[in-house]
């Protein structure tokens, strides 16, 4: 369920208690009790009862102190035949009793009926007013139009305009695309080729990498009416209700096209519907609007411009039937971008800063590996909040670095001293990752060496950067990764003859590299073959640690001594490096005392420095 989806069930349930607790006020319900005549008497004999209430056909009465609470005891009987009246009425004068008596019943009729008839009012006026919003977003306010589409037209004079130029790093993508957007412009000139065009068009990729954004740009380009509504929005509460919205959504894409319609988060409606667990009331509402879907799609004739795209991070996950031909057949991969494309995407996003100077986007490139679009224009925000918070005048490197270091190390730990004693620790263990980085060669290049604690744990850190993506490691790659892991903490021992507890990060990641390579990757004497096996359920699948042993107890004996033989191998060279570059390791440690943050360039000049004689 979306956000908006909690808020309005949030708002249904407020509203329906709201009346629930007006009712209870109104109809104060009294503790009622059906007895005989016998008991009746015997109560007020007993002086129980304050109060008595002669009706055509029956006696109330109600109990002494029983009004505290709001809520009356009452004793209730039928009136016997020919009751004496006087007999009775002396008998309760004479216990204090204070007697009414009620003939017509009209009036207490109607007072019952206005009573229980005005919170059913209120509770469908507010059922009302609360369904109005539970059909969703923007069109709630107005309320008869439950059910009706609540699809967002963004158009070519519209706000929203988005164009390619706003989408960087996916040129495939783009590319593709280029194809829907000059049918859009010209659809007679297909038309009279009698081409055609793929009615859906579904986006397919990782979150944040642009989907929603190509889709409306797509609009853009072409400059056409731009129809959207999310998956999730079709799903409602109640059966029937996501249908009718689809068939909304394309009449009014008919009476507007060319256009286009996007669906964004297929996957939300367009689950595969065999296998599904059939307890959640969701699936039937589910079904149907997907069928409608599908009712849809099939029902317009291409020619008249119409253009679905819809958007999906899970493609496995959808109903074979959506992806047959003349439904979503062409499928567009919008791929998670590579360092030009995040140069690219970083460049799209700077230019909407106004005050900008001097930043290496190819750096920041190579520093955010693995991150997608969405992911990039948050780093580009937090600059120049970085930048306030400064009250800098304009945003420069030193904000993207902190930027970054903020959203991949954590927030600067204020106020946190740390002894000298330990800050000293701190220097010489990252000097020595460091140190070591720089003079394997097989290692990333460090980028920068800081103390500065942050508040994920880290005391220090050291940032190497890959040159570009990678999607191979070799073998001495992986070999010297070690190295430089254990770096830290060899220098540590070297200096000052123990170790610390600053290097748990560093080993956990070591050894689970090292394991790695002597059991996945065949890098060990224990030759060229794969130990254990991943045990693929459903939804374990992947999931680290979950995996099956395939080999004897002689053989996880083995295993163990090579892991370890691999990592006392990394740990012997980072010491060889260190012992022979002492004079290195302490120039960069002092300095970081000094400053706390090291870059590249005075790094590398401390490293490269003579050892004083
Ligand atoms: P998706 O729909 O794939 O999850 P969105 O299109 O919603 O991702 O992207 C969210 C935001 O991230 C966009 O509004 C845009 O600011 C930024 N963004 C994502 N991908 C790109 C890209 N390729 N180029 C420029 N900006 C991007
Ligand atoms: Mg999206
Ligand atoms: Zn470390």
């Amino acid at each position: 369920m979306t956000r908006a989806t909690w808020i309005r069930l949030g708002l249904f349930l407020l509203a329906l208690g709201v009346t629930s607790l007006l009712w209870s006020r109104t109809l104060r319900f009294d503790e009622v009790t059906q007895t005989s005549w016998t008991e009746l008497l015997a109560a007020v004999d007993a002086g129980r009862v304050a109060e008595v209430l002669l009706e055509n056909d029956r006696v109330e009465a109600v109990l002494v102190g029983s009004n505290a609470d709001g809520r009356r005891r009452v004793m209730v009987a039928s009136r016997l035949p020919n009751l004496d009246e006087r007999g009775l009425l002396e008998r309760l004068l004479a216990k204090d009793v204070k007697v009414t008596g009620r003939i017509e019943r009209q009036s207490a009729f109607w007072a019952a009926v206005v009573s229980s008839i005005f919170p059913i009012v209120m509770l469908v006026l507010l059922f009302r007013a609360t369904g109005g919003l539970l059909g969703g977003g923007k069109g709630g306010a107005r309320p008869m139009s439950f059910g009706k589409s609540q699809a967002k037209i963004y158009d070519r004079s519209s706000e929203n305009k988005a164009s390619f130029s706003d989408v960087a790093g996916v040129d495939e993508a783009k590319a593709e695309l280029l194809e829907v957007v000059n049918f859009l412009k010209a659809p007679a000139k297909y038309r009279a080729l009698g081409a055609r065009i793929p009615k859906g068009v579904l986006l397919v990729g990782a979150p944040g990498t642009g989907k929603t954004l190509l889709a409306r740009a797509v609009a853009g380009e072409a400059a056409v009416p731009f129809f959207s509504m999310s998956g999730s929005e079709f799903v409602e509460m109640f059966v029937g209700v996501g249908a009718s919205r689809v068939r909304d959504l394309f009449t009014q894409a008919r009476e507007r096209a060319p256009c286009i319609v996007f669906i964004d988060e297929l996957d939300a409606v367009g689950k595969t519907r065999a296998g599904g667990t059939g307890i959640f009331a969701a699936n039937e509402e589910r079904e149907q609007t997907l069928n409608q879907l599908l009712v849809e799609m099939d029902g317009f004739d291409p020619g008249v411009g119409i253009v679905i795209m819809a958007a999906t991070n899970r493609p496995e996950v959808l109903d074979k039937a959506l992806l047959r031909a003349g439904r979503f057949d062409r499928q567009v991969l919008v791929d998670r971008p590579d360092v030009k494309g995040r140069e690219a995407i970083l460049g799209v996003h700077l230019a909407k800063l106004t005050k900008v100077k001097g930043v290496d986007l190819r750096v920041l490139a190579q520093r955010t590996s693995g991150m997608v679009g969405a992911d990039l224009a948050n780093v580009v925000n937090e600059a120049a909040l970085a930048c306030a918070r400064r009250s800098g005048e304009v945003v420069e490197q030193q904000d993207f670095d902190e930027a970054l270091d903020r959203i991949q190390l954590g927030l600067r730990k204020a106020g946190l001293v740390m002894r000298e004693e330990e800050r000293r620790r701190v220097a010489w263990h990252e000097a020595g990752h460091a140190l070591v980085a720089m003079s394997v060669s097989h290692a990333d290049p460090v980028h920068r060496v800081t103390i500065i604690p942050r508040s994920v744990g880290a005391l220090g850190a050291t940032l190497q950067l890959p040159l570009e993506d990678r999607y191979l490691m070799t073998q001495p790659q992986l070999e010297d990764a070690l190295v430089v892991l254990m770096g830290g903490r060899a220098a540590e021992a070297l200096v000052f003859e123990s170790v610390s507890t600053g290097a748990q990060n560093d080993l956990e990641r070591a050894s689970e590299i090292a394991r790695q390579m002597v059991c996945r990757f065949g890098m060990s004497a224990l030759g060229p073959q794969v130990f254990g096996r991943a045990q693929g359920g459903l939804f374990l699948g992947g999931a680290a640690g979950l995996e099956e042993r395939n080999f004897s107890d002689e053989t996880a004996r083995r295993i163990d001594g090579e892991v370890a033989r691999v990592l006392e191998t990394a740990a012997g060279r980072a010491k060889d490096v260190l012992t022979q570059r002492r004079g290195a390791l302490d120039a960069i440690a002092a300095r970081l005392l000094e400053v706390e943050t090291l870059e590249r360039p005075e790094l590398e000049a401390l490293a490269n420095r003579p050892p004083r004689a």
